[in-house]
């Protein structure tokens, strides 16, 4: 028999499963305490439940946590990136970041990415497939486990597009919220997208208040196009307009991801147009200097930067530049990827 990966249910449908192996109901509860709270995911050492209960547990169900294979951490700000091997011996890479206020997790969501982003490393390797629920959950539970830290704001940035793995990612998030599982508040976890209209429009009417960032990158369809290919599908406009609905719906605040590259976004005529796009939405603006990728766009000069967020600042539009963390490890916005120099893996 095939056992199943606890992780992968919702709670309600572990509640289901554990009936039909006469567990009770209040043996799920004990099963997540251990998982989500002690960090312990071997049934056998969890003491509180009877050792035929145990077995019975470990005939149907495992616990699905990735292997870590490398583990590296930035001597700058102690934001650490981890290479996982997954069941089939695939690979995806989750981060730890450090704030004033926040133990943050960017968690990926795919192998690979298929938008093939000019800008981004993830892109570069291509598609592979999409991550289980428990793929997707367990990160933060190694993470936590590895390293002693108590995770308490979850982005989706890692690899991969969360739009495109709507159903697991959506199944994730409802298990993190869950009290009897990770207990982490909707708006401590935030999905970011290359601009899935559709699934943004969809998203407004998650029962979950999560926070939504869109990777907009550009202030119109001429300069996205030559960055995006996802922008062939899904225009500037459908995209914002897909942020209007949603926001009209949620009431929150969208935030707004745009990479500064030299030469091609930067002007403060980009501001201009950006800021007209945007006027209708309350976002805020996040202006990223492009990190080091494979097509070789560099980073606008300081001035440049400055100017561009005291444009849209003029504008009424909320900006920030924003600080980067986990450069030197190559943990940084994009630098994610599939295969590593000197790690073997299939
Ligand atoms: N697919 C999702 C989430 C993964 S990417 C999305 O597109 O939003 C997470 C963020 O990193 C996105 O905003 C992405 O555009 C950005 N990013 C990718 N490559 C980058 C680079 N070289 N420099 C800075 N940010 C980058």
């Amino acid at each position: 028999m095939i056992k199943k990966n606890i992780l992968d249910y919702s709670y309600d449908e572990l509640i289901n499963e554990f009936k039909q192996i006469n567990l009770q109901k209040f043996r799920v509860d004990q099963v997540l305490d251990w998982i989500f709270k002690k960090h312990v995911f071997d049934f056998y050492e969890m003491t509180n439940i009877s050792k035929l209960q145990r077995e019975i547990l470990d005939k149907y169900f495992y616990i699905y946590i990735p292997e870590p294979i490398n583990i590296q951490e930035s001597k700058i700000d102690g934001t650490t990136k981890f290479l996982w091997k997954l069941e089939d011996g695939r690979t995806i890479e989750s981060v730890l970041l450090f704030y004033p206020n926040r133990v943050s997790a960017c968690i990926s969501t795919q192998v690979g990415c298929a938008l093939k982003c000019k800008f981004c490393s993830t892109g570069a390797s291509g598609f592979e497939r999409n991550l289980t629920t428990g793929e997707i959950v367990s990160q933060v539970l190694a993470i936590e486990k590895l390293k002693d830290v108590n995770i308490n704001n979850v982005v989706l940035m890692g690899m991969g597009e969360p739009m495109l793995n709507y159903d697991n990612v959506l199944k994730a998030i409802r298990n993190w919220n869950n009290k009897k599982m990770k207990n982490l508040g909707a708006r401590r976890i935030t999905i970011s997208t290359a601009g899935i209209a559709d699934k943004i429009e969809e998203l407004a009417d998650f029962e979950l208040d999560i926070r939504l960032s869109v990777s907009l990158h550009a202030p119109n369809n001429y300069i996205r196009d030559q960055i995006m290919p996802i922008n062939s599908k899904y225009p500037i406009e459908e995209v914002i307009q897909s942020c209007k609905i949603y926001q009209e719906k949620t009431k929150n605040r969208v935030t707004i991801e745009y990479i500064a590259i030299k030469g091609l976004n930067d002007g403060v005529e980009h501001a201009e147009e950006l800021a007209k796009l945007l006027k209708d939405l309350k976002v805020m603006v996040n202006i990223i200097p492009v990190n080091p990728n494979p097509a070789g766009f560099e980073r606008p000069s300081k001035r440049f930067l400055t100017n561009f967020v005291n444009k849209l600042k003029d504008n009424n539009i909320e900006a920030t530049l924003r600080m980067e963390k986990g450069t030197d490890i190559d943990a940084a916005c994009g630098q994610l990827k599939m295969r590593q120099k000197g790690f073997k893996t299939k």
